[in-house]
């Protein structure tokens, strides 16, 4: 598929002379896992005990297509501010990982 990227290439952007030797944190989310079940959400809104109508991790939807062959995409935008993200443990279809030390790849 032309958006598929590898691994390398993927990370390779957090990496600079500016941030070698440091611990280096990131989230991964797989979008063709998502189904849009909002426990992400609401896990979010629990942990961080927030008032009715403030959302840190949205889950945008949009459609894509035309009738009859349309479907749904699902785009999860967390916060990416916790140590322990509660998104990443209630997600049903582990569309969601953290990673707390990315090592230093090597490029050659
Ligand atoms: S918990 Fe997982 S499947 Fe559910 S909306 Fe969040 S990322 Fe998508």
């Amino acid at each position: 598929m032309a958006n598929e990227i590898n691994r390398k290439d993927f990370i390779k952007p957090a990496y600079s002379a500016e941030t070698e030797g440091k611990v280096r944190y990131g989230m991964v989310i797989d979008l063709k896992k998502c189904i849009k079940c909002d426990a992400c959400t609401i896990a979010c809104i629990a942990e961080n005990h927030l008032p009715p109508g403030v959302v840190y991790n949205e889950v945008m939807e949009w459609e894509v297509g035309e009738y009859p062959n349309v479907r749904r995409e699902y785009l999860p935008r967390p916060y990416m501010q916790c140590e322990k993200p509660p998104c990443v443990s209630v997600c049903p279809v582990n569309a969601t990982s953290a990673i707390r030390k990315i090592p230093q790849p090597h490029f050659w």
